[in-house]
């Protein structure tokens, strides 16, 4: 589970002072996909950053399957990041040069497996992706929805608990979108807990449960999208 309770989280510079997260609550229980929606400038990226542990917060409680991580240094939250979490993004943020083999390898040989155990995992991700054919292939002889894909596999071969993505699915047309959304459906029925954040409203309401994001707090919780579909054209 992923539990915040009156988060904050402050940006400084010399000029501004900006409060992303103002006493942000969400409680995300293990198996659970939430699809994460709200206007620009609302929070959505610093709330699964911090989620993510690729940040840290100001203020309030953050704890992860049960465990408080709101003192620990650098080191530990790297760790219990590699543990636990899986991040895609938007960009795919592949390394071009690299075949798919070598891509998803990049984080496994990060965190120490033996040759073995990584060509295994490597080929177990890809292969869940429907890419298992393609490792020889670069980033760039693939589709984006395909390139997706491999960021997906990537995130997965650590077998990570929670899979954060930060719109998945905004470089893509609507055929490739509802492919990788299909392939999210499919790792969350395996166990994996998926938070997503989305400007699509269509792919948002597939998901399990909806939070709308206003003003750095969780405005609204739901089942379906459709009241904070109502909500985000009213508002954009
Ligand atoms: P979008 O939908 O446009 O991606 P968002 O809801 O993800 O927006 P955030 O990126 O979380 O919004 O930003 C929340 C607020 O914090 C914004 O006002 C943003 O300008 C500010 N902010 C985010 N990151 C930083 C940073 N590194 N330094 C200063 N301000 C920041």
């Amino acid at each position: 589970m992923l539990k915040m309770t009156d988060v904050k989280k402050v940006f400084r510079t010399d000029l501004v002072e900006t409060h992303a997260l103002r006493d942000f609550n969400l409680h995300v229980k293990e198996g659970d996909f939430v699809a994460v929606t709200g206007p620009s400038g609302s929070g959505k990226t610093t709330f699964l950053n911090i989620a993510g542990l690729l940040e840290t917060f100001d203020g309030g409680r953050f704890e992860l399957d049960g465990q408080d991580v709101s003192d620990l240094n650098d080191k530990q939250r790297s760790q219990l990041r590699n543990q636990k979490i899986g991040f895609i993004f938007q960009s795919f943020n592949l390394i071009p040069d690299l075949n798919l083999f070598d891509n998803v390898d990049v984080p496994l040989r990060y965190r120490g497996f033996n040759a073995a155990e990584r060509k295994k995992r490597i080929e177990h991700s890809l292969d869940m992706v429907g890419l298992a054919q393609r490792m020889k292939h670069l980033p760039s002889q693939l589709s984006g929805g395909q390139q997706q894909r491999v960021a997906i596999a990537r995130a997965l071969a650590g077998e990570p608990r929670f899979l954060l993505a930060d719109e998945p699915t905004g470089n893509l047309d609507t055929q490739m979108a509802n492919s990788v959304m299909d392939l999210l459906k499919e790792i969350n029925a395996n166990g994996t807990t998926i938070i997503m954040v989305t400007h699509d409203a269509a792919l948002a309401k597939q998901a399990k449960r909806n939070i709308y994001v206003l003003d750095g707090k969780v405005s609204e919780v739901g089942k379906s999208a459709t009241a904070n579909h109502a909500h985000l054209a009213a508002v954009q």
